[in-house]
């Protein structure tokens, strides 16, 4: 008899068929097949990412997979059904959504991210860890990406599934996501393996700007070179793309990446006022504090020169002030 993480395979294997089906073919699908026409998604992102939709019904899958003779209780661990509170049946986890299959480094369903078409919430239902499901260490897309990220040397990082797929559309196929949690060290070194550039595209919020710095330091942890791409405030890389186009997006976001120190000087300057003397000060004193972090003199003498230039100061100053700086943090 096949082990239960095979029983959970194959299942999640057959729910993906079952939602590209109805979500393609079906009159169940009708609904999902508007949500899909109105973000804007093509024939072709559908089939490549095997993006689906889950009936707005309670026994849809379970049918299914009763009629296969899977065990019910092992498909409630893999997370695909529910069990209902009086004990006497199981139904749908994931009903009235558009599905998104999460794969694993090899290309096997292994659980699903589900979006609400309606006000109904949460927004995103996404499957619980299980024993063939690891949030924390996995990448959204990334068996598909992998070709394009080996060939490239470099990865582009976001924060949702329909930002790796909108980036598809738009001609980026080196492109990744988190599950819906912060990045961990694990998912970091999985990157590491396959590529030493990252750029991370994150949205352009609150959450998304300090979420880019947090990601960035485990990413320079585990040895990579860090990018951070901007966009105008509010936006995320599927909005900015229907907006403003696919050229755009690469040419003027992904394209004019800034380096990482680039990114925490915009950051630190945010706010404050450059003709008022205290606030400059403040904020340089912040930049000279990130540039005694850099480990490369190189990379520490081009901020140097460029804060000089901007502020009209000796660059023997400005060096004398950071060694000051770098010597009390040790
Ligand atoms: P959409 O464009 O459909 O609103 P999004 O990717 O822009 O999707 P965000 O709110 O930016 O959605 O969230 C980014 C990611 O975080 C999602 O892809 C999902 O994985 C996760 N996420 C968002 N909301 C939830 C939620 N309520 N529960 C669980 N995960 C969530
Ligand atoms: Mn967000
Ligand atoms: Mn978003
Ligand atoms: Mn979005």
């Amino acid at each position: 008899v096949a082990g239960p993480q095979v029983l959970m395979r194959s299942a999640h294997e057959l729910a993906a068929k079952l939602y590209y089906h109805v979500l393609t073919l079906t009159e169940q699908g009708s609904e999902g097949r508007s949500y899909v026409k109105k973000r804007g998604f093509t024939k072709e992102q559908i089939e490549h990412f095997q993006i689906g939709f889950a009936p707005d019904r309670w026994d849809a899958l379970v049918t299914i997979l009763t009629k296969r003779n899977f065990s019910l209780e092992t498909m409630v661990q893999a997370s695909l059904l529910g069990e209902r509170e009086s004990k006497d049946g199981y139904y749908d986890r994931f009903r009235n959504r558009l599905m998104f299959p999460i794969w694993d480094g090899q290309g096997h369903v292994i659980a699903f991210g589900g979006r609400s078409i309606s006000d109904e919430k949460p927004k995103y239902l996404n499957s619980s860890d299980s024993p063939i499901f690891h949030k924390g260490k996995t990448l959204y897309g990334l068996h598909l990406a992998r070709p394009s990220i080996r060939k490239l040397g470099s990865v582009v990082l976001f924060e949702g599934y329909v930002d790796v797929i909108a980036a598809w559309g738009a001609g980026l196929s080196n492109t990744i996501a988190t599950l819906g949690t912060a990045l961990t060290e694990e998912q970091a070194k999985v990157i590491r393996r396959n590529a030493e550039n990252v750029t991370i595209c994150y949205d352009s919020d609150k959450a998304g700007t300090s979420a880019a710095f947090r990601s960035a330091g485990i990413l320079e942890q585990v040895g990579c070179t860090v990018k951070v791409a901007q966009m105008p405030e509010g936006l995320d890389p599927d909005d900015y793309i229907r907006t403003y186009g696919a050229e755009s997006f690469k040419s003027n976001v992904i394209g004019e990446s800034l380096t990482l120190m680039s990114f925490k000087m915009r950051y630190l300057r945010k706010g404050k006022n450059m003709q008022n003397e205290a606030e400059r000060m403040s904020y340089i004193e912040d930049v000279l504090t990130e540039i005694s972090t850099l480990p490369r003199a190189v990379e520490r003498d081009h901020y140097l020169r460029q804060i000089a230039e901007e502020f009209s100061l000796s660059l023997e100053a400005l060096k004398h002030e950071q060694f000051q700086i770098y010597r009390e943090k040790r």
